[in-house]
């Protein structure tokens, strides 16, 4: 079986809440999506997605995914999509770095390995635990009233688990970590997102103030050191994420005590192969995790959801259903969010199959 032809697509994809804030006033009202659909010689096609958080959120952008498959898609022409380990070597001897841009192409071979031999995704990746896991919602960066009003209503939907988006000014931080928690019933977890924020006096003065409150802090400041630092002056439980993109960071930050929880995005880590490598690694090292992207609709929703999926229970702290976010689907079968808890589908592959009437004319296709 050979790759025949990539296909390339550009969707907008506006937002419930009309917009997404996070530290350093950064904000997203409509997110730019590409989808890829990579076909093989018999005909098979399987359907990938990248979504980058706008472009000051990681090393990446929309429009660099699109840039970046028309670069690498020639030189993948005539390979076995089969072959993921492979696969994944050829795209890295191609191109240096820029995982986001394969991330795509790889979801997508995923997508064709599970077509072809008749299994889901999460069979491939393991076997799913469970019926279902857990999700959380992201609360967008507003005042502290407004963020503790939308956890009561998020809650009311069903989930359990919230995301705040701090990185502010410190005093005003406090507040909203305060003022979440005072929303919460018992099981329920909170995580303050910094978002590499804070410097280190800020998340030093925020942490203090927080130490009694049953919360974790999540990548307070933009460098490793720096959010080292902070972890060794609390017991708050820690999450790291912007700083971790690969295999050696993992291990040096569980050398370094540096983490509890740690935030595998998948595209942060160039796809499902990579990501499963780190996921894999992490159980060993008994580091519980975040596993999602850094944003999408339906195709991304639906690969979190296999990887989390055959996560072991205990081991998955929590994912996201990205697909509930957006107002615009993208692809029949994607897995929906229930009770705040997500199921990955059963069916071959990835379990979708793209709207192409919502996927327009292609950007450009490479044969
Ligand atoms: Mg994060």
């Amino acid at each position: 079986m050979k790759i025949s032809k990539i296909t390339v697509w550009q969707v907008d994809l506006p937002l419930h809440e009309g917009d997404y804030k996070w530290s350093g006033g950064k904000s997203v009202e409509t997110f730019d999506s590409t989808i890829v659909g990579v076909e093989t010689d018999e005909g098979v096609i399987g359907y990938g997605e990248v979504c980058p958080l706008g472009p000051v959120y990681l090393a990446s952008y929309a429009k660099g995914v699109r840039v970046g498959v028309e670069e690498l898609g020639p030189s993948l022409l005539g390979e076995n999509p089969l072959h993921l380990e492979k696969l994944n070597r050829l795209m890295d001897q191609a191109m240096k770095g820029h995982p986001y841009v394969k991330s795509a192409i790889d979801v997508a071979c995923w997508d064709i390995l599970g077509k072809v031999s008749g299994l889901p995704v999460s069979s491939l990746l393991g076997g799913a635990y469970g019926e279902n896991f857990v999700l959380y919602r992201a609360i967008s960066q507003e005042s502290p009233d407004e963020m503790a009003k939308k956890i009561a209503g998020y809650r009311e939907e069903g989930y359990r688990r919230f995301q705040l988006k701090v990185g502010g000014d410190p005093d005003t931080d406090i507040k909203r970590i305060s003022q979440a928690s005072a929303q919460l019933q018992p099981g329920d977890k909170l995580v303050a997102d910094a978002n590499t924020g804070w410097l280190k006096h800020e998340a030093m003065r925020v942490v203090e103030a927080v130490r009694d409150i049953d919360v974790y802090i999540e990548q307070p400041c933009l460098r490793y050191e720096d959010c080292l630092s902070v972890r060794k002056h609390t017991n708050l439980p820690f999450v790291l994420d912007e700083v971790i993109d690969g295999m050696p960071e993992i291990l040096k930050a569980s050398h370094d005590l540096a983490m509890d929880v740690v935030n595998i995005k998948i595209s942060k880590f160039g796809g499902l192969t990579r990501a499963k490598q780190a996921r894999d690694l992490c159980v060993s090292l008994g580091v519980a995790m975040t596993l999602e992207d850094t944003w999408g609709g339906d195709i991304v929703t639906s690969a979190i959801a296999h990887l989390a999926h055959s996560t072991p229970t205990d081991f998955l702290f929590t994912a996201t259903d990205f697909n509930s976010y957006v107002t615009q689907p993208l692809a029949n079968g994607a897995p929906q969010r229930i009770n705040g808890r997500m199921a990955s589908s059963m069916a071959p592959g990835l379990g979708i199959e793209p709207m192409m009437d919502v996927l327009g004319d292609p950007e450009f296709v490479i044969s």
